[in-house]
């Protein structure tokens, strides 16, 4: 699904991503691991089309996709989520449903909110879309509340919730389990399978909770000073020597 080609990130003369390469297989829930600072957000940044690469290659299913914005990378269906904007956490969560196919093309709030008034009939069709998305995630309960009472893990059911609403083929998440009660985080990694095997999509997980991505991820690929250290099933990159030096070094 993804090939990155020996990527470099430099932020002035230091290297983020220090020639990372690396496939995440079409079907996989593939884990992204490694210490702190090790590059991997900002190899998120650069797939996910928030950064330009300063050296190297993204391709999808063999096209390049170098330097594309989200919003192109969102029409080919490589979706990140991000945390619920800030003009949005007053909206409900059926509503911040359904602003997703707008707001993600690249449309001002503006003119997705005009619009919102004048066709009706699209707006129904997206209530009825967003409701749907709210059953798959088992928090129909929510639909009414405020995005921003919502808790930590339920605001991640959301942002999951939010690739639903388009025809996602790849997801990248960053860190889902952060700050994330147990209970949600297995609601959490349900619909992450779920989406997986019924839907068809990919993803790539950054994830500290190491029980979580040993259950939910395979293979995982580790991260350590801007490239690839290892690559594997989660039981043997904790064996991996490499693996274990990079961990203990921080
Ligand atoms: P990780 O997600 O693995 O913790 P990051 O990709 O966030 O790693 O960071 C990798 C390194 O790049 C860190 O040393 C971080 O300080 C540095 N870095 C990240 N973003 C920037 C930036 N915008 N400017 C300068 N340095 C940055």
């Amino acid at each position: 699904m993804i090939t990155v080609e020996t990527l470099v990130k430099s932020f002035g003369g230091f290297k983020a991503v220090d020639g990372a390469s690396l496939t995440i297989a079409e079907g996989s829930i593939t884990g992204l691991i490694g210490p702190n600072g090790a590059g991997k957000t900002t190899l998120f940044n650069v797939i996910a089309g928030n950064l330009k690469p300063t050296s190297g290659r993204v391709l999808m299913q063999g096209e390049d996709i170098t330097g594309l914005p989200p919003h192109e990378l969102f029409h080919k269906g490589l979706l990140r989520t991000f945390q619920i904007a800030h003009e949005f956490s007053s909206m409900s969560v059926r509503e911040n449903l359904m602003m997703v196919p707008a707001a993600q093309t690249g449309e001002t709030i503006w003119k997705a909110w005009l619009s919102r008034g004048r066709i009706r009939e699209e707006e129904r069709a997206l209530a009825q879309k967003a409701d749907e998305v709210l059953d798959f995630l088992t928090i129909s309960h929510l639909a009414e509340e405020k995005a921003g009472n919502l808790s930590g893990g339920q605001k991640k059911l959301l942002e999951l919730g939010r690739t639903m609403m388009v025809d996602a083929r790849i997801v990248f998440l960053d860190e889902v389990g952060a700050g994330v009660n147990r209970t949600l985080l297995g609601t959490i990694s349900d619909a992450i399978q779920r989406l997986n095997r019924e839907r068809g999509y990919t993803f790539c997980v950054i994830e500290h909770d190491m029980d979580f991505i040993g259950k939910l991820c395979d293979p995982v690929i580790v991260m350590a000073e801007g490239h690839v250290l290892a690559e594997g099933k989660a039981s043997e990159i904790m064996q991996n020597e490499d693996v274990i030096e990079a961990y203990l070094g921080t």
